[in-house]
């Protein structure tokens, strides 16, 4: 069964205190948590304290992972895991960048309530998500219920970089007992079982120097450039084939992002440079496992090299591979999510699909556990100038996470 009792849920429910989303949500929002390399003082590292001192607060057990440098994981924890199942209510700390606050009509750290919304950086993308999901486990502690397992709320660092924090989490003991997560990121809270995958494949061309008066002399890396992006289509379109379609997806993209020559040395008119670079952002949906997409990839890149003889076209994937995810609607994790979305909200579940990838891509590779996406916030929202979260969204949010955990957990 995928389902508790409800006077269980309804108790629960009844401990999630609104005021206090609502202003821990803003309270995480005026703390800006914008990552920049060039200043080490500009971390996750303060938003991680006050989760890590409200958390403790409520009476959790935590433990802080130093992740790198001032950027830590604060991971809590309810219940033992036992014989039972251990489940993950995840969401980063670190946002975006602002861009040119001159531009937003609410300041991006004020956390500006009007309306029914809250307005700055991060409200969807998502410190309204990692709000939700911490009052939701501070909820559940203060019905008192006994859980059939470990609830787990984890406040991850660089989801918007490399997915350090969420790397870090599957090596812990805590990560590696998990059994399932749910990734609170903004998906309007419709319940998202799949995920798009990318691959970032730097292309390193290479061609040979000479006189641009004298061009059969030298080999063009910059023709060998133009034949790889006229290669993009027909990879897009290969990729469509071995991929699944999806109702929640859009298909696989290949766009070009990067293309550049010469890479080194100065931009000289009469100059044939040696080398050319270019990125694809390539975006998967299920289906094609490493080894075919590196084929595919592989393939368009020998096709350049054919019509550019002497020059070589080489790539290797940026980060790694993060392919594209699924999980069943029998998954149990599903199954408990679809019943608290009814006896959270009193509507039926609605079921969508995540544009891209989130640190549940990496917890569902490297742990092979299910993961379930769903929070509040538009889904087109984040990365925007007056991102907001509509409260009511906001507070559903918390309210499924209660029931679809104690669901899950058996409670
Ligand atoms: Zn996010």
């Amino acid at each position: 069964m995928a389902r508790v009792g409800a006077a269980v849920v309804k108790t629960a429910l009844s401990c999630i205190d609104e005021d206090e989303l609502i202003e821990l949500t803003r309270a995480l929002i005026r703390i800006p948590s914008v990552v920049r390399p060039d200043d080490p003082g500009a971390t996750e590292a303060m938003v991680a304290r006050h989760v890590e001192v409200w958390l403790t607060k409520q009476g959790f057990d935590l433990e802080v992972q130093e992740v790198a440098p001032g950027r830590p994981n604060v991971v809590a924890w309810l219940g033992e895991k036992g014989a039972g199942k251990s489940l993950l209510l995840e969401g980063h700390t670190d946002v975006v960048t602002e861009g040119d606050p001159v531009e937003w009509t609410h300041p991006p750290f004020e956390a500006d309530l009007v309306g029914g919304r809250i307005y700055g950086r991060g409200a969807a993308d998502m410190k309204s998500g990692l709000a939700a999901a911490m009052v939701a486990a501070a909820a559940i502690k203060r019905s008192g219920v006994a859980l059939g397992g470990r609830l787990v709320v984890g406040a991850l660092v660089d989801e918007e970089g490399d997915m350090l924090g969420a790397k870090h989490l599957c090596t812990t003991a805590i990560g590696r007992e998990l059994d399932a997560a749910i990734i609170c990121e903004p998906e309007q809270n419709e319940l998202c079982l799949e995920q798009r995958g990318v691959v970032w494949a730097r292309v390193a061309i290479r061609g040979r120097m000479a006189h641009g008066a004298m061009p059969e002399a030298g080999v063009n890396p910059i023709t060998a450039l133009g034949a790889l992006l006229h290669e993009v289509p027909a990879l897009e379109r290969r990729l469509r084939r071995l991929c699944r379609r999806s109702p929640h997806l859009r298909p696989p993209t290949v766009t070009p992002t990067i293309a550049r020559a010469p890479v080194q040395g100065v931009e000289q008119p009469n100059v044939i440079p040696s080398s050319a670079r270019a990125l694809l952002d390539v975006r998967l949906t299920p289906g094609p496992d490493e080894a075919a997409v590196v084929r595919e990839i592989d393939a368009a890149c020998r096709r350049a090299m054919a019509r550019c003889p002497g020059s070589t076209v080489e790539w290797e994937p940026v980060n790694g591979f993060r392919l594209a995810t699924r999980v069943e609607r029998t998954e149990p994790l599903a199954r408990a999510m679809v019943a608290g979305v009814r006896q959270a909200t009193g509507r039926r579940a609605v079921f969508g699909g995540v544009p891209g990838s989130t640190d549940g891509t990496i917890l569902r590779t490297a742990l092979g556990i299910p993961i379930v996406t769903c929070g509040p916030g538009n889904r087109l929202i984040p990365h925007q100038v007056d991102e907001y979260v509509e409260i009511t969204e906001l507070v559903d949010a918390a309210k499924i996470y209660v029931a679809s955990a104690l669901n899950f957990l058996q409670a």
